[in-house]
């Protein structure tokens, strides 16, 4: 079946129409997601200059073609800046004007006098400008799923192509004053590239757009609100339950805390744990893990560690959480933790043993008296003393 070049119009009216309306919906059930109403927007100005172009092709008054260019270069740039606005957060309103003004008047004066070829050039290469300029920004936020956003950026480079080619012809051709819309293979491919496009970035895009949002609900579930540390459910979900030696676990409990929120308020207890959150975060490397178990209670689990090196690192924690002043309607607060520590240093070990021994070394580290370090190889249940 040949594919000409009306049909292919109306079937970009649709298909842009169709994805308007299904970002439009999207939008509605998560407003927060301001992008897909933006690209919404983008898509809509297409349908409308798809269809003042439908009515230009009669009888190429300038005035409409000026018009359903205009609007055409203003879709695509509402279409780049939902894209920006869905990588950065933000919508780049001044690139916006600056973009549509620097498209537009190129176009529309030579349309409105006269120079109908020149203003068929000027539109392409305002096309295709646009359309690098999106496939560029998509480029810059490939990190964050780099399959779907470099297909996105192929497909939108793909289309500035076939719009410059369009360019060419025409200059090639010497065409600077025309009276019927140029009619030409590299034209129709034109269209058949932008609908395949319209249709691959739409579902691209949505796609895109519902992984971010399972991300976001996954990184919620584990993240303990407070700390922004892992919660308990992250610990036992990440941690393997089989650990290969070297490894060690240092569970922490914040010393008299009930006192500090009777006294101080719960607003200064809620701070004293987000400090203490803060503090165990600068105090591991990559691939360890720190955890809120619940409380006033944390844990790290510190892969490629010994046990001396894990009686260190509680050590540290412990000195420098003492040593932090904290603020308070009721006047200044220090706090100190206790640690249990319990390692492996050959063989392998289970994760729940190592947190109960952690847990026990916790409980004797509680008993002895309080703010100090307990290790769980040297923990005999009696009274041990402070770490040096
Ligand atoms: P110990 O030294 O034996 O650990 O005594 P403690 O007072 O720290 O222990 P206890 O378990 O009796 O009290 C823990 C308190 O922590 C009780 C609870 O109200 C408080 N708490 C638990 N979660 C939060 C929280 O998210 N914010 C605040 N401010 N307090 C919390
Ligand atoms: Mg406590
Ligand atoms: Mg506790």
């Amino acid at each position: 079946m040949p594919l000409d070049y009306n049909s292919l119009l109306i079937a970009i009216g649709f298909s842009s129409a169709g994805l308007a309306l299904t970002f439009f919906t999207s939008w509605l059930v998560a407003k927060t997601e301001r992008f897909l109403m933006t690209w919404s927007v983008g898509l809509a100005l297409i349908v409308v200059a798809t269809l003042i172009y439908a009515a230009f092709l009669q009888d190429f008054a300038p005035i409409l073609g000026a018009t359903g260019f205009s609007v055409l270069l203003m879709g695509l740039v509402v279409v780049m800046a939902a894209g920006r606005q869905f990588r950065t957060g933000r919508l780049p309103v001044k690139t916006m004007a600056l973009s549509a003004a620097l498209s537009i008047a190129p176009m529309a004066v030579p349309m409105l006098t006269g120079y109908t070829g020149i203003a068929f050039i000027a539109l392409n290469l305002g096309a295709t400008a646009i359309l690098f300029a999106t496939a560029w920004d998509y480029w810059l936020g490939r990190a964050e799923a780099r399959t779907p956003i470099l297909l996105l950026a192929v497909l939108y480079a793909l289309t500035g192509v076939s719009f410059a080619a369009c360019a060419v012809v025409l200059v090639y051709e010497r065409q600077w004053i025309i009276h019927e819309a140029p009619v030409n293979w590299v034209e129709n491919l034109n269209l058949a590239v932008s609908l395949a496009s319209t249709a691959g970035i739409g579902a691209l895009s949505l796609a895109l757009n519902q992984s971010r949002l399972a991300r976001g609900h996954k990184l919620d579930a584990e993240t303990d609100a407070l700390t922004g540390l892992f919660n308990r459910r992250a610990l036992f979900g990440k941690v393997p339950v089989d650990l290969a030696a070297p490894v060690a676990a240092i569970v922490f409990d914040v010393d008299q805390f009930k006192r500090v929120n009777d006294v101080h308020g719960h607003q200064a207890g809620d701070e004293v744990l987000r400090v203490f959150g803060e503090l165990l975060a600068a105090n591991t490397r990559r691939g360890d893990i720190a955890a809120r178990l619940g409380g006033e209670e944390f844990a790290l689990i510190l892969p490629e560690t010994s046990l001396d090196e894990a009686l260190m690192i509680a050590e540290r924690v412990r000195t420098r959480i003492s040593r932090h002043g904290f603020a308070s309607p009721a006047g200044a607060l220090t706090c100190t933790v206790s640690a249990g520590v319990a390692g492996c240093d050959v063989g392998r070990t289970g994760r729940d043993e190592l947190l109960r021994a952690a847990d026990a070394a916790l409980y004797s580290a509680k008993r002895a008296g309080r703010n100090r370090v307990v290790n769980a190889a040297a923990d005999t249940g009696h009274d041990v003393g402070r770490v040096a």
